[in-house]
């Protein structure tokens, strides 16, 4: 025999800390998702500003000093410029080109060479606008790559190349007399932008492991009064279940005592009396014992004994000793079951578990009702099904009947006892065996209820 014990309803404490664990760390990853786009949109703004600030200086700078050589040489065209008489010395200067006022090409140098025609066509013809700069993505080759005039080996065959261009007109003597273009490459920049994302995710999924940890942490601080104060509530149910059964016992006692006192047979006002009291003290006595069951279950401190039984055996017992309550609210009771259905289990909760579904079948059958177990088992499970033909459950009602004190109202206003705890205590003996049960009903045509047990049973060492 081996005994498992029960941690009964933490179960809704652990769904409410993982509930709460999750709530947490979803905001505090929303705060990280919240600075990583605060902190990646600042430094792309920034950092693209300063290239912009980069090449408007470097344009305006280039423009005055070919506007100075055209005033000094008193010339009023560019026509015949050489680049070797202008110092254009940009940082990641990648191209520049003059043309003169009919747009055509006049002076200019690139960091490659080969691709001028590509490079000026982007250009060619384009005013800009008061600060517009434009950006532009170029695939390029690198077979010819030259800087410096220096030929550059091992390097890729071809890259894509982020260029920001500015342009701005140069003037003679008020006259307008060409253009001047310069190309930046600002690749290292979006490379740049690359590498912090990457960077900023892989934070950002090192923080969200440490605000999950975080999250359960908070969680579980949380969540700790709140067990223990349900915890001490569990335990005063316990308790105060525990202590009134003595005094119901006694009570029940002398009233049987009462009951054999001469002179009671002939006054019918006492016996009748004395009758209420003991049906009452019966169904008080019943409470008290279903709310205990519930209570140990719900404290942890129900413990599950496990033995090989055969059901059927017990089923017969079970049927056998409700026969004569069932004969005399007019209902037959019936078995259908294997040969032998040799199961492991604990004894004393499946038989109450038995006891359960068939005193229900019984309470809400009619006159003349049939009520029937049906014992099966396949290769990883038994099942019992208890059906009967009686007032059946509403729909609405069916979610609810598992609930503590559920009573549906059909079932109050018929005169049958009961204090809708049986069924929960039922749906913790087939959780205790790692099973389920679930109900099929009609109102008005009868409701079976099935149980649905694993054969072989989890025990814990
Ligand atoms: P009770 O002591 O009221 O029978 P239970 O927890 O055993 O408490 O059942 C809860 C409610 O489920 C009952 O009040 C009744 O409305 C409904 N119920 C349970 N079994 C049956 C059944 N066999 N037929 C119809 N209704 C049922």
């Amino acid at each position: 025999m081996k005994t498992k014990w029960f941690k009964g309803s933490s179960d809704l404490f652990q769904k409410t800390q993982r509930r709460l664990t999750m709530q947490y760390s979803g905001l505090l990853m929303l705060f990280l998702v919240l600075f990583i786009v605060v902190v990646y949109t600042l430094l792309y703004v920034v950092i693209l500003r300063d290239q912009h600030r980069e090449l408007e200086n470097l344009t305006r700078q280039e423009t005055r000093i070919i506007s100075d050589y055209l005033a000094d040489s008193a010339r009023d065209e560019l026509q015949g410029l050489g680049s070797q008489e202008l110092v254009l010395a940009g940082v990641d200067q990648f191209f520049y080109y003059v043309t003169n006022a009919e747009g055509t090409f006049v002076t200019g140098s690139e960091t490659m060479p080969h691709m001028r025609e590509e490079l000026f066509e982007l250009v060619s013809g384009w005013v800009p606008e008061k600060n517009q700069i434009r950006e532009e993505t170029l695939q390029v080759t690198f077979d010819e790559r030259r800087i410096g005039g220096r030929e550059i080996k091992d390097v890729p065959k071809s890259d894509t190349v982020r260029l920001m261009i500015d342009g701005s007109p140069i003037f003679y003597n008020g006259q307008f007399v060409g253009m001047i273009y310069i190309g930046k490459d600002i690749s290292f920049a979006y490379q740049l932008f690359k590498w912090l994302l990457i960077v900023l995710v892989s934070l950002a999924v090192l923080f969200a492991g440490v605000a999950v940890w975080m999250s359960y942490l908070m969680s579980k601080k949380a969540m700790g009064p709140i067990s223990t104060a349900f915890q001490r509530q569990k335990e005063f149910v316990g308790d105060a279940s525990h202590e009134l059964r003595t005094p119901l016992s006694v009570m029940l006692s002398s009233i049987d005592a009462m009951e054999m006192t001469d002179g009671i047979e002939e006054d019918p006002f006492a016996k009748k009396l004395l009758r209420n009291m003991k049906s009452e003290v019966k169904r008080m006595t019943g409470l008290v014992s279903d709310l205990l069951v519930l209570a140990r279950a719900d404290s942890g401190a129900a413990e599950r004994t496990l033995e090989q039984l055969d059901v059927r055996a017990e089923a017969a017992n079970v049927i056998e000793s409700l026969t004569p309550h069932a004969e005399s609210n007019g209902v037959s009771l019936g078995l259908e079951a294997p040969g032998d259905l040799l199961v492991l289990g604990d004894r004393a909760r499946v038989k109450q578990l038995m006891y359960i579904l068939l005193d229900n079948a019984v309470k809400y059958s009619p006159d003349g009702g049939l009520v029937e177990m049906k014992l099966s088992q396949s290769d990883r499970y038994w099942t019992m099904a208890v059906s009967d033909q009686g007032i059946g459950i509403h729909p609405d009602d069916q979610p609810r009947i598992f609930d503590r004190f559920f009573r549906s109202d059909k079932s109050r206003t018929r005169t049958v006892g009961g204090h809708g705890l049986g069924l929960s205590i039922a749906k913790w003996i087939a959780g205790i065996h790692g099973g389920t049960i679930t109900v099929e009903s009609e109102p008005d045509k009868g409701s079976t209820f099935i149980v649905q047990i694993p054969n072989e049973q989890a025990v814990s060492t």
